[in-house]
């Protein structure tokens, strides 16, 4: 065989036909400790999921993502649309981290972690088997003309699957209004709130496209981090692979056939039985070599171990390994491309710990009121500002004082004094006099601070103008 034969398998994906059309795949339901393990993991997953938008910290949603409104919170903790360097960094952090886990562990999340692959295997899939039965009956079932059966099996999975799909488009609203917000819709009746009813509506039509029509498609042809893995995984990298130096030997894999002397034929120990591939959810074959499909689910290790156990070899034809692991039998080594990555890491997430700490629980801006000039008396000058501020925390704030810090003068505020309520925001009009003999120039800097009681909570800075000469 050429290598341009052995290449053959990339001129197609295993979810096209050769007429360009789909090719729905069956995969067999895995069995093994690796997928009994991914169950375990998924549950915690959905719980952590499914949950996340109703745990309150504090009385704040655990996670949320109100674009609308500009208020994010993150494990409890409320961000504001200033505080956007911190989520910029955070996103840069988690880039680096997938970059640096996948040049590791290639794609282990996707395999392990993703909600993609979490909500098809673990829920989807599962209820398939459970109406229309393993790979085998569900083959039959889609080959068989529209009758009763045939009606009714696909009838049940697509009201369950949409039913699904509504809880879905619903939990995931939660995350973008509050989870308050969707309940207080819930108890008025949806009646009363069309438009969110139609837009889950179109969310859950969206998600059942994805988990009945689309499915592993989304991870083929539609992910983007699928499309890095050729510039992020290298000979290093462990990956769910195929050991071709024993599966091979050196005349190749073949069927087991009675009383047949495999080693002298130098057979390798595959057996060809294709377990690996009936139950890949991708559709591939992974002994043709690690490929940019293969979502690392790890159903085809189970599948050959248990191919393995049954022929009395060794497990691990199919297992986590590097190309170095298998060809010259090298373990995985911290060379110099992972350490360059460790250093990054390291130093993005010491400054996001740093600016988290430096992040006050005030944020203060002061600005002059536009069209409006100063005022003189024969010894001082009179400057009108808006100001702002933002509670960033779930403290409230009472009695808070503004007061000059970089020169003697008097803040004096108008109106009542400032309370600011947890998480709120308060504009109001101060006046800054300043005695003309502590003023030096025509426009003075100052430093501003915000006080509660003898306590500076935050710092802030504007410009003071005066009359030219003052003296
Ligand atoms: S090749 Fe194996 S690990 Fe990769 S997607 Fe298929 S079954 Fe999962
Ligand atoms: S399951 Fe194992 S033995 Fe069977 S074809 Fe795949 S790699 Fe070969």
């Amino acid at each position: 065989m050429t290598n341009q034969d052995k290449e053959v398998f990339r001129d197609s994906i295993g979810t096209i036909n050769d007429a360009g059309g789909r090719n729905f795949l069956h995969p067999k339901k895995p069995v093994g400790i690796f997928y009994k393990y991914r169950t375990l993991l998924s549950w915690l997953l959905l719980t952590l999921l499914i949950s996340a938008p109703f745990i309150k910290i504090k009385g704040n949603q655990f996670l949320l993502f109100d674009v609308v409104k500009g208020k994010y919170n993150i494990f409890g903790q409320p961000f504001w649309p200033q505080d956007f360097y911190l989520l910029v960094l955070s996103l840069l952090i988690g880039i680096v981290f997938i970059i640096f886990f996948t040049a590791i562990f290639g794609r282990i999340f996707c395999g392990w972690i993703c909600p993609q692959t979490i909500f098809l295997e673990m829920v989807f899939r599962k209820i398939e088997y459970l109406i229309e039965g393993d790979r085998t009956k569900q083959i039959k079932l889609e080959k068989q003309a529209w009758n009763t059966e045939k009606i009714l099996k696909k009838g049940i999975k697509w009201i369950i699957f949409y039913i699904l799909s509504f809880v879905i488009a619903n939990v995931f609203l939660a995350y973008f209004i509050g989870s308050d917000e969707l309940l207080k819709y819930i108890h008025e009746g949806p009646l009363n709130h069309i438009n969110i009813l139609v837009k889950l509506g179109v969310f859950s039509l969206i998600f059942f496209f994805i988990f009945a029509w689309f499915r592993e498609q989304v991870c083929i042809i539609a992910c983007p981090y699928g499309r890095l893995q050729g510039v992020l995984l290298d000979n290093n990298s462990v990956v769910v692979a195929y050991d071709y130096k024993r599966g091979e030997s050196t005349n190749g894999r073949s069927k087991i056939r009675k009383g047949e002397d495999r080693e002298a034929k130098g057979y390798g120990d595959c057996i060809d039985c294709k377990q690996c591939v009936q139950v890949c959810p991708t559709g591939i074959d992974i002994r043709n070599g690690t490929q940019l499909e293969c979502i690392n689910c790890t159903a085809c290790i189970d599948a050959c171990d248990a191919m393995m156990d049954k022929v009395g070899y060794d497990r691990g034809l199919v297992r986590y390994a590097s190309e170095n692991n298998i060809a010259r039998g090298e373990n995985f080594k911290f060379d110099a491309r992972i350490k360059s990555y460790t250093v990054v890491l390291i130093l993005m997430v010491t400054a996001l710990i740093t600016l988290l700490f430096l992040r006050s629980d005030i944020e203060a801006t002061v600005l002059r009121l536009p069209g409006q000039m100063f005022t003189t008396t024969d010894t001082t000058v009179t400057n009108v500002y808006t100001f702002t501020l933002i509670n960033k925390t779930v403290n409230d704030f009472d009695d808070l004082q503004m007061k000059l810090i970089s020169q003697p003068g008097e803040i004096k505020v108008i109106g009542t004094k400032i309370s600011l309520k947890r998480e709120s925001l308060k504009e109001g009009t101060i006046f800054i006099t300043i005695a003309k003999k502590d003023l030096t120039s025509s426009k003075t800097k100052l430093k501003i601070g915000v006080y509660k009681g003898d306590k500076l909570i935050e710092t802030t800075t504007t410009n003071f103008p005066s009359p030219l000469i003052l003296k």
